[in-house]
């Protein structure tokens, strides 16, 4: 019998939220699982007992993904510890207050951009380094998790955050094409409210509270159902879907 195919997965911003629900719903798939985290090393602790409690593997791996020196350090510590990497979810995303652009400063703006955009590029490449048939790897599949706010734009809200994304979805459409003969798959999944932790750093805790009624489906979504779109981008059953984006944002 021929030994199954190891499945490596690095989820950024895995500590909490949709990065956290993502690790353990890929745990139970059988994906060995890179926990990365910045500051929140409980949480990351609590995500990781989880999935051995279910008899996953995985490792937690601190690292700010908006530094280049960090993200190599982060790929390295997968290849030591498990091996090559098949699966990469660019889901590290910040938002600041909520601030009209005349009231913004150069460096919040600067931070946006380079957590959210630099980040997915240095990740997507180390990726794209180890997995690339042209560099001796495998293949594998990249997703990105962008929002429904690259379509919608943030007007009087966040429009760094929403040009974030934007940033992030022509990346995707363009890496997509740049190595899908290479044998890898980039895809991306827009979510609108769902309920995480990141509201509170827009000085907005029940944000997804107060506009869930205001959706088609008239209510917020769950980090588990992005985890499962993420999930089937990243699986054989998408195995001819690249370049192409999930809005799971309630019918927004
Ligand atoms: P969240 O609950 O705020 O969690 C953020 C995660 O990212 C945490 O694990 C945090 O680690 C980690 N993190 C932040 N900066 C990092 C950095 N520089 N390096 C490494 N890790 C970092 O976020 P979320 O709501 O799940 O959002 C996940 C993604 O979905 C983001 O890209 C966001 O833009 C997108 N999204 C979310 C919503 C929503 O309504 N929630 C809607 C649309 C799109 P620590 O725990 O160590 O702080």
């Amino acid at each position: 019998m021929k030994p199954e195919k190891k499945r490596i997965a690095i989820i950024t911003g895995s500590s909490r939220g949709i990065g956290a629900a993502t690790a353990i719903e890929a745990a139970k798939l059988g994906y060995e699982v890179c926990i990365n985290f910045i500051e929140n090393e409980s949480a990351a602790l609590k995500v990781a007992d989880r999935i051995r409690n279910q008899n996953g593997k995985c490792i937690t791996v601190q690292a700010d993904v908006s530094k280049e020196t960090e993200v190599i350090r982060l790929f390295e510590e997968v290849d030591k510890k498990f091996g090559t990497v098949t699966a990469l979810v660019n889901n590290v995303g910040v938002l600041a207050e909520k601030n009209r652009l005349s009231e913004m400063t150069g460096d919040r703006i600067n931070h946006i951009l380079t957590v959210n955009v630099l980040s997915c590029f240095l990740c997507s490449r180390e990726a794209v380094r180890r997995m690339g048939l042209s560099f001796g790897g495998n293949g594998g599949s990249i997703v990105n998790v962008s929002s429904a706010a690259s379509r919608l734009g943030a007007a009087g809200e966040y429009i760094d955050y929403a040009a974030s994304k934007g940033a992030m979805d022509t990346l995707t459409i363009g890496l997509s094409k740049e190595v899908a003969s290479d044998g890898i798959r980039v895809n991306s999944v827009r979510p609108g409210y769902i309920f995480t932790d990141i509201h509170t750093n827009s000085g907005d805790p029940d944000r997804v509270e107060k506009l869930a009624k205001s959706l088609p489906m008239q209510r917020g979504g769950d980090p588990k159902e992005v985890a499962d779109a993420i999930l089937w981008l990243l699986s054989e059953e998408a195995s001819y879907v690249t370049g192409s984006f999930i809005d799971l944002a309630g019918g927004r």
